[in-house]
């Protein structure tokens, strides 16, 4: 079953570059539990959140865990009992799926390209890096940075 958008204010998973239709597919993936412990999204509190790899970025989600379990994942280091969950997280899968092998593999296109990132935001490659082609004031950014900031499948070169 899908899970149900809060009525008024924006879905959580949204801060994470998910759509509610790939929220819900790493839901079914983690079996709406905990990937850690099993407990069941009916048996939390607030539900289950939305892990991810703070090094990498946002989007770089591992998968869905109970408060317990987010709060005693240490930083930086993978306990034995957190070491299949950490071992295969969610966003390599997905770039997998995509065939990426590697969120650096994707090459930077050259001066002049045009790129859609999550969808919705356009970005164009000057000499001074990637500017917004709607944002008049936004600075620049580096490939780099964009990839960091949406992840490389969710950045679709267009021309
Ligand atoms: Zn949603
Ligand atoms: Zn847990």
């Amino acid at each position: 079953m899908p899970h149900i958008p809060p009525p008024k204010s924006q879905c959580a998973h949204r801060k994470y570059g998910l759509t509610c239709v790939e929220y819900d597919r790493l839901r079914d993936d983690a079996s709406a539990s905990c990937q850690i412990c099993g407990r069941s999204e009916l048996d939390t509190q607030y539900g289950l959140v939305v892990d991810h790899d703070a090094k990498i970025g946002n989007w770089a989600v591992r998968g869905l865990l109970c408060n317990d379990c987010n709060a005693a994942l240490p930083h930086g280091s993978s306990p034995d009992w957190a070491h299949s969950y950490l071992r295969n997280p969610w966003w390599k899968r997905e770039l997998a799926a995509r065939g990426i092998d590697d969120y650096k593999a994707i090459e930077e296109p050259p001066v002049g390209s045009r790129v859609l990132a999550d969808g919705r935001l356009g970005f164009k490659r000057t000499r001074k890096g990637w500017e917004h082609t709607a944002a008049y004031f936004a600075l620049p950014r580096s490939w780099e940075e964009l990839n960091r900031r949406f992840g490389p499948h969710k950045i679709r070169v267009v021309s």
